[in-house]
């Protein structure tokens, strides 16, 4: 008994020191990641994800895109039914479409090839759908704070939420996180949602109804024109006596039926579950009115705010991120693309056609970044085998 362990030892003692050898020089050579054929990806090492807290392979995306307006969600198409890439798509608010969801839903758009005519929210409609049909994980309602390395060049996001990790990014946030201006009034706030409304969703929910419109510029007076024939009566309040809107707009407004009542400004709003009335005042000469209405509209505009990117390290100019014609950003793994993206030795414009080729270049660029022996040249979609 004691000669066969003797015999055994020695092959025990290599088998451990081979283990020992095998696993240091595995750690000092290999890459932070391996390719996996399976999923068309680099997925970190184990031991790297190791000290990643508690994620696991799963978390780490080949590509995040913050933001899903228009650009960001052709992004996230050409991303994941192109590129064939774990995507992620994280938007600060609830709902996808960017500019066009908040902004103008309900406007005609004629400048995309292919739709002669759209109106916004149906052009968004067709996005989400584009998008959605791949393998796209969709976070909404996190506004992405911050963006750093981990020593082995995976990213980490950070939402008001959640921590997110990636090995590149595209940065799609438009003219940057809005939010509607509110009313410094809480008789008014406290009924928003039930009849007090900062935006709309959609222009039907007014139908047959008693609605008040605030605001001078486009939006309130775009809204007012919208609804004239579909709200059984539309007030126009505006603090100043004349309006900033387009001048044709204006023109139109005051033909048509809408009640326009200028200087006035909002003094209370009525109602318990749901808004039942709304108190307004001249600002000149103090007179007050009361209108039943089951609608108040605000189109107070927008606070914009694109100082988080400013935060992150990037290069800007003015308040728009830096990129080159590969729509590279100073930051390695990090691309801007859309209203954000400031093209150096080019001319930058604010269109959703300009966007989606910016963002076809950029996921080109990261998906070559992550896996350097993939073309840059995606390939013709009508030549592959797509959903
Ligand atoms: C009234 C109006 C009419 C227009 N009409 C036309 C037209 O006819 N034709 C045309 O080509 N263009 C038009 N435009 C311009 C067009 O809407 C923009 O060029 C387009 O929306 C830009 O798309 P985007 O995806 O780059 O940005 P956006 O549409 O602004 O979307 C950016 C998204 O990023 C999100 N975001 C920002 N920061 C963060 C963050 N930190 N974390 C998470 N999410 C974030 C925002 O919430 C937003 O949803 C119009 C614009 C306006 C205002």
């Amino acid at each position: 008994m004691s000669d066969t362990f003797t015999e055994v030892r020695p092959l025990i003692l290599l088998r451990y020191f081979l283990t020992v050898y095998l696993t240091f020089h595995d750690l000092a050579t290999l890459k932070y990641s391996v390719y996996d054929k399976a999923n068309n990806a680099y997925i970190p090492r184990k031991d790297k994800i190791s000290r990643m807290s508690n994620n696991t392979i799963e978390d780490v995306y080949d590509i995040t895109i913050i933001g899903a307006g228009p650009t960001g969600l052709f992004a996230a198409f050409y991303a994941s039914g192109m590129r064939s890439m774990k995507t992620k798509i994280i938007e600060a608010l609830n709902n996808v479409g960017g500019q066009l969801t908040v902004l103008y839903p309900d406007k005609y758009i004629y400048d995309v090839p292919g739709f002669p005519k759209i109106l916004a929210k149906d052009l968004v409609r067709q996005l989400e759908y584009q998008a959605f049909s791949y393998n796209v994980t969709r976070v909404l309602g996190e506004r992405v704070e911050e963006l750093s390395y981990l020593d082995d060049r995976i990213i980490r996001l950070k939402t008001d939420k959640n921590i997110h990790y990636t090995r590149t990014v595209l940065i799609c946030g438009g003219r940057g996180f809005f939010k509607p201006r509110k009313l410094d009034n809480p008789s008014v706030n406290r009924l928003e949602g039930k009849g007090v409304y900062y935006q709309v969703r959609d222009k039907w929910q007014f139908q047959g109804k008693h609605v008040m419109i605030v605001g001078g510029g486009d939006s309130a007076v775009d809204w007012a024109l919208e609804l004239k024939d579909i709200a059984s009566q539309v007030v126009l309040i505006h603090r100043r006596t004349e309006f900033r809107a387009h001048e044709g707009s204006v023109l139109e407004l005051f033909h048509s039926p809408v009640k326009i009542m200028v200087p006035y400004e909002v003094r209370e709003a009525y109602g318990h579950d749901k808004l039942e009335s709304v108190l307004i005042f001249n600002n000149k000469t103090g007179e007050e009115a009361k209108f039943k209405v089951d609608a108040l509209i605000l189109q107070l505009g927008y606070e914009i705010d694109s100082s988080i990117f400013r935060r992150w390290g990037l290069e800007m100019i003015n308040n728009h991120i830096k990129v080159n014609g590969r729509m590279e950003t100073n930051l390695p793994g990090v691309y801007a693309a859309g209203d954000i993206a400031y093209p150096v030795d080019s001319i930058k414009l604010n269109l959703i056609v300009i966007g989606f080729a910016q963002a076809a270049i950029a996921v080109n660029m990261a998906k070559n970044y992550i896996d350097p022996r993939s073309s840059i040249f995606p390939g013709h979609s009508s030549e592959k085998r797509m959903i």
